[in-house]
């Protein structure tokens, strides 16, 4: 019998530890294992990787990392409630699972990962959004994770794989895809969740590059790519005057007409911005 065999069906686990969902956490758990197996499976070879999951709840995806061979996983969960829970899993799977009880937003796991790493989580979107550009956003590259696969709403998804032109182009397209290949690899209705939240969702797989496709740093481009879509219908000449008074001179050196609105703006010209900019 494998180790997962000897776990209760996660229904159990929640009536035992009384893991009512609750909706200020976010809390919409995948109680499929064949499912939670997927979606392991969607984060690529986890043989010889440490694993970062964030937002394990009772453990559902944290059972499918493990049981698809992940060397390690380190589970950052905020709720303490799902400790007992978590705690079943790693006694079996000794010295494999380290939970810590803490908000992602706040705890830095590093020292407890080992290279190579890849992250997963199914998180409340919002979180997920936030540490998505953390992520994708530390002043060297590459970053200390080689692939995240992450759950998002699936509007939110599709901001991250869009293209220019498209209605959901923007700040998360751009960052994405600056430094990383970004893929939808699987649909999820909501009925795929417990409770069912009331929208559809999507796992995202993103794939750290080597390099980013274009130089330029990080917090300009960061800082740009946000003011450009805060105003998306406006031109950039005057939706960005509050980045550079002398924007108009920028958008010329970086090959943009001033007149451009941003969501016909490549990542290649927001790049050349963002370098004259930081170069001023
Ligand atoms: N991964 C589990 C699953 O798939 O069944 C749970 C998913 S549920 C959508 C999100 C989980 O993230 C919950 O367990 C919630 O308590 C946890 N969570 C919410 N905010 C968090 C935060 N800031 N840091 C860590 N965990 C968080």
């Amino acid at each position: 019998m494998s180790a997962i065999d000897s776990l209760p069906p996660l229904r159990e686990v929640i009536a035992t530890h009384q893991l009512s969902a609750q909706k200020s956490l976010g809390q919409n758990f995948l109680l499929d294992l064949n499912l939670t197996a997927k979606i392991a499976r969607k984060a690529g070879d986890l043989s010889g990787c440490d694993v970062l999951e964030i937002g394990p709840g009772p453990g559902g995806l944290t059972r499918g990392l493990l049981a698809e061979g992940a060397r390690r996983v380190l589970a950052v969960e905020k709720d303490p409630r799902c400790m007992p829970a978590l705690e079943e899993i790693a006694a079996a799977y000794p010295g494999q699972l380290h939970v810590i009880n803490g908000d992602a937003l706040e705890v830095n796991p590093l020292e407890f990962l080992t290279p190579p790493v890849r992250v997963a989580a199914n998180l409340p979107y919002n979180v997920g959004t936030e540490l998505l550009v953390r992520w994708l956003t530390p002043k060297e590259w590459p970053p200390f994770w080689q692939s995240l696969t992450l759950m998002f709403q699936k509007e939110v998804a599709e901001r991250i794989v869009a293209e220019p032109g498209s209605k959901a182009y923007g700040r998360l397209a751009l960052l994405s895809q600056w430094r990383a290949d970004a893929q939808i690899v699987l649909h999820l209705p909501p009925g795929a969740f417990t409770p069912p939240p009331k929208v559809n969702s999507a796992v995202v797989h993103l794939t750290a590059l080597t390099e980013p496709r274009y130089p330029a740093d990080a917090a300009t481009l960061s800082r740009v790519v946000a003011a450009a879509f805060n105003q998306r219908r406006k031109m950039l000449r005057s939706s960005l005057k509050s980045v550079s008074p002398e924007i108009e001179d920028h958008l010329n050196a970086a090959g943009i007409p001033p007149t451009e609105r941003a969501e016909q703006v490549g990542l290649e010209a927001f790049c050349a911005l963002a370098r004259s900019l930081k170069k001023a």
